[in-house]
């Protein structure tokens, strides 16, 4: 049986107590999970407090970018390992996981590698009542130790978008991932010993959050700063975790994205971009679409166009290149997800598609595969409607006007990210400003520029990640004032 290890200090560390990892996908046992204790979590802590006066906080940006770029290039070499591992602990498809999570994994390193060699600080130059002058600069330094909170939707993906530039900044890390994903992490401990990563600087302690790894690292005073990405329920633990010993946090939390769909739209556009947002990655992505406004004179054909597109999907292996869905992460996360299927119906929506569990072949049969699930008939006071779902579903109502529209898609607490469809370009601008959110794709979803913010408005996030964002977190900018 695969052993998953915690990685501490450079060192794969086993524990007594552990946990089973199943696979999604037929949910047999594919490894036992080395669950860290408190004395774990505090070693890797000290592991990384010691290695930022260790030759890691002594090195040059360019050496230190130097190694990341190694990083990068290794995860590349090992793409197919990495590859296995995130399908098995997920159950997405390769025809995904090889085009977005193992790429995008290895290039968070190198990204951040070249926005921190160019990102200028400021410069002032004061006039003082003596006539000489004085010349202010901003220099940035490393905030510390960073504990990293990741979830399981895109494990190594939304990992590495926080570690590839809490390193570049020169910190150390202590990375909890999801106890449904600890895989990917753990394979990237070998890749930093391979790459000359200094021991300390890149930790992993697997776990759960209350009473386990996530409560004992956040709740560590050796930690400097908090990144989480998650469920906004524990964003708000953790913030309030952060806010003994004042220590900043940065959080990637729910959402509950509208698509906005205008009768002007270039259908083809909509429609190709809506069935993505809504199944894609079995509708497990923070930005996926779960509320689907479209103008009443193109209702109908637009239900029908996804009825059509959302029953085309094929169920089936990570490793065939005709699937294009695989399960939810876990029969738990099932559970939750068929309860809302049964909600739905309960508060009077009509199903267009979907609704329950496929027919899966053999022990497929055991694996957490829901149905790609379309309702409409629906106010916008339902449940489906109102609460984050994380899965392959989606409520279509009609609208009749611009301002009502908006103002539906905005009746939210959550702000994470909104897409419009529209080709009248004065709209687009009108509706994309007035969304109470952190993104927002016009023609399009999910099309990501690495340096532009990314982060959520409202209850979705507290802070920008992204280019020189990242940078605002990951260091602490001093300033340098020089009296001539
Ligand atoms: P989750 O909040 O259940 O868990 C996230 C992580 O927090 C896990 O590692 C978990 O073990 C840990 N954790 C749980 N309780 C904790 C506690 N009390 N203290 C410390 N750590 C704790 O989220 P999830 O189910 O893994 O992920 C799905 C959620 O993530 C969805 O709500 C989704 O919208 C959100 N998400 C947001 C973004 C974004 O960028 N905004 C991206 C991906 C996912």
């Amino acid at each position: 049986m695969k052993q998953i290890l915690n990685f501490i200090n450079g060192e794969f560390v086993s524990t007594a107590k552990q946990f089973e990892k199943r696979t999604p996908l037929d949910n047999s046992i594919i490894g036992m999970v080395h669950e860290a204790g408190k004395p774990e979590v505090d070693a890797a802590v000290q592991a990384a407090h010691d290695a930022l006066k260790g030759p890691w906080g002594k090195m040059t940006v360019v050496e230190r970018t130097d190694i990341l770029n190694k990083v990068a290039d290794e995860i590349t070499r090992r793409f197919d390992e990495f590859l296995e591992a995130e399908c098995a602990d997920t159950g997405k498809p390769k025809s995904l996981a090889s085009h977005i999570d193992i790429p995008r994994g290895a290039a968070n390193f190198k990204i951040f590698a070249d926005v921190i060699k160019n990102a200028p600080t400021e410069f002032f130059e004061m006039a003082t009542p003596d006539g000489k002058g004085a010349l202010n600069y901003a220099i940035r330094r490393p905030v510390g130790v960073v504990g990293v909170v990741c979830p399981w939707n895109l494990p190594l993906l939304l990992m590495t978008w926080k570690v590839g530039p809490a390193l570049a900044c020169g910190n150390t890390v202590v990375v909890k991932p999801s106890e449904e994903t600890p895989s990917t992490a753990t394979l990237l401990g070998e890749v930093m010993n391979a790459c000359g990563v200094p021991k300390g600087v890149y930790n992993v302690v697997h776990g759960f959050g209350p009473n386990s790894a996530g409560e004992f690292l956040t709740t560590n005073q050796g930690v400097n700063a908090i990144t989480f990405t998650g469920e906004t329920r524990t964003g708000e633990i953790i913030n309030k975790a952060a806010a003994h010993g004042s220590r900043p946090v940065s959080l990637e939390m729910g959402g509950k994205n509208p698509g906005i769909v205008f009768a002007d739209c270039d259908m083809d556009v909509a429609i190709e971009a809506t069935i993505r947002s809504c199944f894609a990655n079995c509708g497990q992505v923070c930005l996926g679409t779960e509320r689907v406004y479209v103008e009443r004179p193109i209702f109908d054909e637009f239900v029908a166009r996804m009825k059509a597109g959302a029953e085309k999907l094929k169920l089936g292996m990570p490793s065939d290149p005709a699937t294009n869905m695989g399960p939810l992460v876990s029969q738990e996360h099932r559970d939750k997800v068929l309860s809302y299927y049964k909600k739905a119906v309960d508060e009077g929506a009509t199903v267009v598609t979907g609704g329950g569990i496929p027919a899966m072949p053999g022990e497929l049969a055991n694996g957490a595969w829901v149905e790609p699930t379309i309702w409409i008939g629906l106010d916008d006071n339902a449940t489906v409607v109102r609460e984050e779902i994380f899965g392959p579903c989606t409520t279509i109502m009609p609208f009749d006007s611009e301002d009502e529209v908006i103002a539906r898609a905005n009746n939210t607490t959550y702000g994470l990210a909104a897409s419009v469809f529209t080709q009248n370009i004065n709209r687009a601008h009108r509706v994309a400003a007035q969304m109470e959110v952190g993104l927002v794709w016009v023609n399009s979803w999910f099309l990501r520029d690495l340096r532009t913010p990314f982060g959520g408005a409202k209850q979705s996030g507290i802070g920008r990640e992204g280019g020189v964002h990242s940078l605002e977190f990951y260091t602490e900018l001093k300033n340098v004032c020089i009296k001539l």
